[in-house]
């Protein structure tokens, strides 16, 4: 039995935390159409480069991104992760492979789960497509995409995605 006038070094606290996010103009928009399978980005008025999702100014510059831009839902792999490691918040079979996409016209990367693929396969160059919910489970959220899986195009050189990563 402990000391009785030991310090207490460890107490466990269950807890939980629930909280309203307001996703701003920018996001909003983004996020109407991607609940029409729509993936819209904004370029930046001064470098003109693409960012999906768009947050409404470009970090780079600093100006707003006003113009919105329809990107295509097929894209490149620039680098990804093998997760072999299981964890409780974590539903899916071991080992899976989760990919930085940059989608076609884009300029920044996203994270997103690839399937319908074996791990060793995944590269960086490969060619994806969205994988989307069914139309009637769309809603205003990035989980309208369930993941990205190959599709049966040449794979990108390094080169011309360097800059991206
Ligand atoms: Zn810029």
């Amino acid at each position: 039995m402990a000391d009785a006038n030991e310090p207490v070094s460890v107490v466990g606290i269950p807890s939980r935390v629930e909280y309203t996010y307001s996703p701003g103009r920018a996001t909003t928009r983004f996020l109407r159409a991607i609940e029409q399978k729509r993936l819209m980005g904004q370029r930046c008025t001064g470098c003109g480069k693409v960012y999906i999702p768009p947050r409404g100014a470009c970090p780079r510059c600093g100006l707003p991104t006003d113009e919105e831009v329809e990107l295509t839902d097929k894209g490149t792999v620039v680098s990804f992760t093998v997760v072999r490691v299981p964890s409780e918040n974590i539903q899916l079979e071991l080992p899976y492979a989760a990919g930085s996409i940059l989608l076609d016209g884009a300029d920044i990367p996203f994270q997103a789960l690839l399937r319908d693929v074996e791990v060793a396969d995944v590269r960086p160059g490969m060619r994806v497509q969205a994988v989307w919910v069914d139309d009637a489970e769309l809603q205003p959220s990035f989980t309208n995409i369930k993941w990205f899986h190959p599709i049966d195009e040449p794979d990108v050189p390094f080169e011309k995605f360097q800059e991206h990563l």
